[in-house]
């Protein structure tokens, strides 16, 4: 029982991962679930979270297609597979980011209120754990 190694970082003791790796065995576990494989950082995070911010841009593809007065999509434009395409692929983008977005503040609370409390210039604040 005593012989047991880490799977994660080769040590000896009595759990397949000890507590150390478990915590970014989890984070990784998580961050995979949020569409994220791989992230396991703050840094990380941030960097993909602005790529996702970039892809959901797909959706500025939709307001180049024909509106009505009333600001709806033409019908013309609705029976265009071109403009369902777009609709479903910046539908998708959307669901994407708002799913890595959950995980990410979440995850990356005292992180992110630190990010933007240095942008303001005021004092970060005091992290409870
Ligand atoms: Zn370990």
């Amino acid at each position: 029982m005593e012989k047991m190694k880490c799977t994660e970082c080769g040590k000896p003791g009595r759990a397949l991962v000890c507590r150390k790796c478990y915590v970014v065995v989890v984070a990784r576990a998580n961050a995979k679930l949020a569409g994220a494989p791989g992230v396991a950082t703050y840094v990380e995070a941030k960097a993909h979270a602005a790529a996702l911010a970039e892809c959901e841009r797909t959706g500025d593809a939709l307001r180049t297609f024909p509106r009505g007065p009333m600001g709806l999509v033409t019908d013309e434009a609705r029976a265009n597979p071109e403009y369902e395409a777009a609709r479903a692929a910046a539908s998708r983008a959307f669901g994407t980011l708002r799913t890595f977005n959950a995980w990410y503040v979440k995850t990356f609370k005292a992180e992110i209120a630190a990010a933007h409390a240095a942008r303001c210039k005021r004092a970060a604040p005091a992290v409870a754990e």
